[in-house]
């Protein structure tokens, strides 16, 4: 059982390396940026105040994204613990819940108090983070890549303006975070300026190296 964050800058490609980590090792991936468009489109009342703050680029408040992020970290934590003899087509057809094998964390923490609220939610489930990946990309290749996914996304965020605003929020609360790992001896940095599967494949191995 291992408990990732994934840490990266918008368009450094988290989403992407996430859900094909969590494929590759069948991890729960947890983004909140995707609990928060899904309250979006639910029209639920937490969905309805976060939308116009996302669609200006600002970060939704703790109040809207803890427990959001608290909800999908029980389920992982509760889920029942799986027969190791039943392969997992065999506990599909039985109707076992499948309990997955660690869990990957994506969009959060984005502030240091964040970072902190998460050690305590861990804490409280007698779990802790393992590892933290921060994915490493110049600025310039991120602006190109938030164009190049603008353009079939769809997203309200992903207009010139709001990519600056969000790329210096970035600058200012999220990048302290990197030093708050640091210190712990958590962070691995890998260059994620490549293509998606040579940092796949870097992130591949500081995750095994870790699961040894
Ligand atoms: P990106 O990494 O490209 O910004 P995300 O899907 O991670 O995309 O996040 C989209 C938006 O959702 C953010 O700009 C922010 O408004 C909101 N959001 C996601 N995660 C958090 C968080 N941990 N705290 C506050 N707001 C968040």
């Amino acid at each position: 059982m291992i408990d990732i964050v994934i840490f990266g800058a918008p368009g450094a490609g988290k989403g992407t390396q996430a859900k094909l980590l969590a494929e590759k090792y069948d991890f729960l991936h947890i983004s909140t940026g995707d609990l928060l468009r899904q309250e979006v489109e639910l029209g639920t009342p937490m969905g309805q105040r976060a939308q116009a703050i996302m669609n200006r680029g600002d970060l939704v408040g703790d109040d809207i994204v803890v427990p959001l992020l608290d909800r999908a970290l029980q389920k992982r934590s509760t889920a029942p613990n799986p027969d190791s003899l039943i392969d997992p087509w065999d506990r599909e057809r039985h109707g076992a819940p499948h309990r997955p094998e660690g869990s990957i964390i994506d969009g959060f923490p984005r502030t240091v108090s964040q970072a902190q609220t998460l050690e305590f939610m861990f804490r409280k489930l007698q779990r802790r983070i393992d590892l933290v990946v921060a994915i490493d990309v110049p600025r310039d290749e991120l602006v190109r890549r938030i164009h190049e996914r603008a353009a079939i996304s769809g997203r309200a965020d992903d207009t010139e303006e709001v990519i600056r605003h969000r790329l210096d929020l970035y600058d200012e609360q999220t990048k302290p975070v990197l030093d708050y790992y640091r210190v712990s001896g958590l962070l691995m940095t890998v260059d994620g300026s490549e293509q998606i599967a040579d940092t796949n494949y870097r992130i591949g191995l500081a995750i095994e190296a870790r699961m040894k």
